[in-house]
């Protein structure tokens, strides 16, 4: 029988990463400075670096990012906030964080990203930000979003929790829009050993807002100027991600190489449709997401993977406005009909992929999918 083949591998790069995490490890231990300490300073400026913004904060986790991004962006009590229903549930639970109102719009087909047109018609006077996601590591359509925000005075605030790496016509995601939240969960493209996030941004206001909220609101220490959070990035955290940080492209590349040899394979079949590759930007590959004929098409062949021991998983199965936690918002009327999203829950499957991922596992998994 051949091997399993998961989702993700963690340890695949760990034996790259050895030395310069043990050695990190080993001299953060002995200088014992665990809160705010040298590693986290040094990883803030090697990642504004990397994505080309003039700030980095870093905190607790990617939902931390984004409550705190939107907070630092002036994003508050009553405002609208328009957003994709099809992500994870953080980024609309962030904007009920800052008392603000998720408005779910439809996705565009090709790219599962947030549709600029649709955006466009649920602006009311209340919109205060747009939140797209670049999900699956494809970049969201910021020439266009960033367009309706300038002429409609509102906060482009990105999603780069998928993202880390992709970029448009060469800016980094997360260096476009105001401001831009990444989170560092163990699975994303540039993942830490536990929870992690980053606020990114070139605006000084934004930074510091964002660097006093995760710190009990505190510039000074023992003297807040508002109620904040406890929400740092851990230093041995950012001690691991500083290790993989000069690697990120190396790994991006590795997603991408997969991505191409999966769309070779099954470029041609009638039996799924593969994912748009590089529409609006750099695709880093996250995710890679299929359609299938329907859904009973799609469990057929996750069933017939999981024969193989080849893992498949469906992000996203329930839309964020169909999720119960924000049935609240909807009155009567029940939420709002986004039929592309609806379609795509029912219909994407996402197969193995990650840098290491070898092509001949690749192809095995196409086999199966290419079988009968
Ligand atoms: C992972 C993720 C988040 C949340 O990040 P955490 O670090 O898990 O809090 C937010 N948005 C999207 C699109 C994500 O994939």
């Amino acid at each position: 029988m051949s091997h399993p083949i998961p989702m993700v591998d963690l340890t695949a790069q760990y034996p790259l990463l050895r030395d310069d995490i043990e050695a990190g490890l080993k001299q953060a231990l002995d200088e014992a400075r665990f809160i705010l300490g040298p590693n986290v300073q040094a990883l803030e400026q090697e990642v504004a670096d990397y994505l080309g913004v003039a700030h980095t904060v870093a905190v607790a986790s990617g939902t931390d990012a984004l409550h705190l991004a939107l907070r630092a962006a002036g994003v508050g009590e009553g405002d609208e906030v328009i957003t994709t229903p099809f992500s994870f549930i953080a980024t609309a639970e962030a904007i009920c964080y800052v008392g603000a109102q998720p408005v779910f719009v439809d996705i565009d087909p090709a790219t599962f990203n947030i549709d600029p047109q649709a955006v466009a018609g649920a602006i009311t006077p209340r919109t205060r930000a747009i939140l797209p996601v670049h999900l699956f590591g494809q970049p969201a359509n910021l020439p266009a979003l960033g367009q309706l925000a300038e002429q409609h005075g509102l906060a482009l605030v990105e999603d780069c929790a998928q993202s880390f790496g992709a970029s448009i016509d060469g800016r980094q995601t997360g260096s476009i829009g105001v401001t831009g939240a990444f989170s560092f969960f163990p699975s994303k493209n540039l993942g830490g050993y536990g929870d992690g996030g980053l606020v990114s941004t070139d605006d000084p206001a934004v930074a510091d807002r964002a660097r006093a909220l995760r710190n009990h609101g505190s510039r000074r220490r023992y003297y807040h100027d508002e109620v904040g959070y406890n929400s740092r990035l851990d230093e041995l955290q950012a001690v691991i991600l500083r290790a993989k940080l000069p690697h990120i492209d190396a790994f991006n590349d590795g997603r991408r190489r997969v991505a191409a040899r999966y769309a070779e394979r099954l470029g041609q079949s009638e039996r799924v449709a593969i994912p748009h590759a590089d529409g609006i930007g750099r695709h880093v590959y996250h995710q890679y997401t299929l359609l299938c004929a329907d859904e009973a098409e799609r469990d057929q062949l996750m069933a017939a993977l999981g024969e193989e021991r080849i893992a498949s998983a469906v992000y996203y199965p329930v839309p964020l406005h169909h999720q119960r936690a924000f049935a609240e918002h909807y009155g009567d009327a029940g939420p709002p009909s986004l039929p592309v999203a609806e379609a795509t829950a029912r219909r994407c499957l996402s197969l193995p992929i990650y840098p290491e991922l070898a092509l001949t596992d690749v192809d095995r998994i196409c086999e199966v999918i290419l079988r009968r």
